[in-house]
């Protein structure tokens, strides 16, 4: 039986093209600059999202913290999402290794800050407070695809009060989808933009943080200090020009699935679906805390992995076929006619 596992994008495998073109890939030293797969996809990277430059890191985390890091200087202050994951779940790297100050705030139901709200808490000039200097958004946020026009408003916002704005892009291509915009056109709005190849993309490792030339020389040096130098890495830098080349439109798919599983379950009366119009390969739905106590393992018995809790994110991706949503939305039928 295959296993139709939902807990996340970041579980697929790598196809066996993209391991081919890993096992092929002519490779050199990166710290040297000259690994060519590796400085191809960072062209390729920057290419796509119409920046001068890019760097190629292990994680999502760590192309944010290095965002942090080259925007920032110690003592500053970047204001960010209370459930961003540049603020949330980074460990709080900015503040552990960069000594910048956190700002989080609510994010608004449509995964935007109000930037009304975020100018309260802009710090005047003053010796007692943190120098308020960047401010990061994330999209896709939470599977929700931020409105374009408000991308345009938040940049003319920073550009007016004077900070740089950074992008955790790490779902970039499922909001230009949804969005039905390039990639590049999204990020035009950002000084920065991190992007996650290891999610939908299906890479098994990697991220790209794209910016100025001078942004990234920036980056680069904090990326060695964090042991973050990757020598052959053009191994793994193939399986990301791979993803780049045949992964990114058919993220379509998932987003088609995650409307149909969202429709499916949205018609077991126990469950209450909640499915944004902006949702791309992501749904969330609510149980009551009797039936969350036993449905993981139910579902797992019938080869389907979810999260556990009350509220459960269901996530469609590369390894999740059309045929499985009917065999998932079943399994639902069948535990709450049980
Ligand atoms: C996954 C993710 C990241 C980066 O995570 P890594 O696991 O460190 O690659 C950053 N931001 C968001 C919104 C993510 O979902």
């Amino acid at each position: 039986m295959k296993i139709i596992d939902l807990r996340s994008d970041t579980v697929t495998s790598p196809s066996p093209e993209m391991r081919s073109a890993m096992a092929q890939a002519e490779v050199g030293d990166d710290v040297f600059g000259e690994d060519p797969n590796v400085n191809r996809l960072e062209e390729m990277a920057a290419d796509m999202l119409g920046f001068e430059s890019a760097l190629f890191a292990s994680s999502g985390t760590q192309t944010n913290l290095l965002a942090l890091l080259s925007h920032c200087q110690r003592g500053d202050e970047y204001i960010v999402g209370q459930q961003a994951h540049t603020y949330k779940y980074e460990g709080g790297g900015g503040a552990v290794l960069g000594s910048i100050q956190p700002q989080p705030i609510e994010f608004e139901p449509d995964s935007t800050l109000d930037l009304a709200r975020v100018k309260m808490y802009i710090k005047p000039d003053d010796f007692h407070f943190a120098r308020t200097r960047l401010l990061c958004l994330e999209n896709t946020q939470a599977g929700k695809a931020l409105p374009m026009h408000y991308l345009a408003r938040a940049a003319s916002f920073a550009r007016d009060e004077g900070l740089r704005i950074h992008l955790d892009g790490a779902r970039i291509f499922n909001a230009a989808l949804k969005r039905n915009v390039t990639a590049t056109a999204i990020a035009a709005h950002f000084d920065s933009v991190s992007v996650c190849l290891s999610k939908g993309l299906g890479a098994p490792v990697g991220s790209l943080l794209c910016g100025s030339q001078e942004l990234i020389r920036e980056a680069r040096k904090w990326r060695k200090m964090l042991g973050g130098g990757m020598r052959q890495a053009g191994i793994v830098a193939a399986a990301g020009i791979y993803a780049l080349q045949h992964n990114s439109q058919r993220l379509a798919k998932d987003h088609e699935n995650a409307a149909l599983l969202a429709q499916g379950l949205g018609e077991i009366d126990e469950i209450d679906v909640d499915f944004h119009e902006a949702q791309t390969n992501m749904l969330y739905i609510d149980v009551t805390p009797e039936s969350a106590a036993l449905l993981p393992e139910f579902l797992r018995q019938r080869g389907i992995l979810v999260s556990g809790g009350e509220t459960v994110r269901l996530v469609t991706h590369l390894d999740v076929a059309g045929e499985d949503i009917s065999r998932v939305m079943e399994a639902y039928k069948e535990f709450f006619s049980g």
